[in-house]
């Protein structure tokens, strides 16, 4: 059985990320999303929330599993028993941090393939950095994000308001 894993920060999951789960989930057998507890950055939202938003979102999905983790990505793969780690890449300010990260895992590990999926055109410049600034000013982002993670993050920034 072909088990992918995406690994990635997921704060908040985008549509971009959706997309990319999603095409990834008709190549594989099995995608298991794993958001990441990445110590060196402070997220907005916290890894059980990304990790429910992130479930809800890929509900629809039955090859879809979600995951939390932390350490290195080659050895979530071995553990989950996958061949395949799979990355977006969006236009050009990807290509050498995702390039530098695919060399180093396959030196880790070189059982472990890094597989690239070309973000949808619709998403080349949407990141989960613009998407925080945006909605945090109270900005509409509707076009950008899946309605679960809308409904949170307008929770967060009433809440921030009122506070
Ligand atoms: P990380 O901190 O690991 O970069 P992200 O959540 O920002 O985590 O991204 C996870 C993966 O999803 C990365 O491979 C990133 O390039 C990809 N990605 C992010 N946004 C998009 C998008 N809009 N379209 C396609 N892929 C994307």
């Amino acid at each position: 059985m072909k088990i992918a894993v995406y690994p990635g920060s997921f704060d908040p999951i985008t549509l971009g990320h959706l997309d990319v789960i999603t095409r990834a989930s008709k190549l594989f057998e099995k995608v298991i999303m794993a958001v990441v507890t990445n110590p060196n950055k402070t997220p907005l939202i916290d890894i059980d929330n990304r990790v429910r938003l992130a479930q809800a979102c890929t509900k629809t999905l039955p090859n879809v599993e979600v995951t939390a983790f932390e350490g290195l990505t080659v050895e979530l793969a071995n553990r989950l028993n996958a061949g395949v780690i799979v990355r977006g890449l969006r236009a050009v300010s990807d290509f050498e941090y995702e390039f530098m990260m695919a060399q180093m895992n396959k030196s880790l590990n070189d059982d472990v393939e890094t597989v690239f999926l070309a973000a949808d055109t619709d998403y080349q410049f949407l990141t989960s950095s613009v998407v925080k600034e945006v909605a945090k000013l109270g900005g509409d982002v509707s076009g950008n994000v899946p309605a679960p993670v809308l409904d949170y993050l307008q929770q967060c920034f009433e809440k921030e308001q009122a506070s």
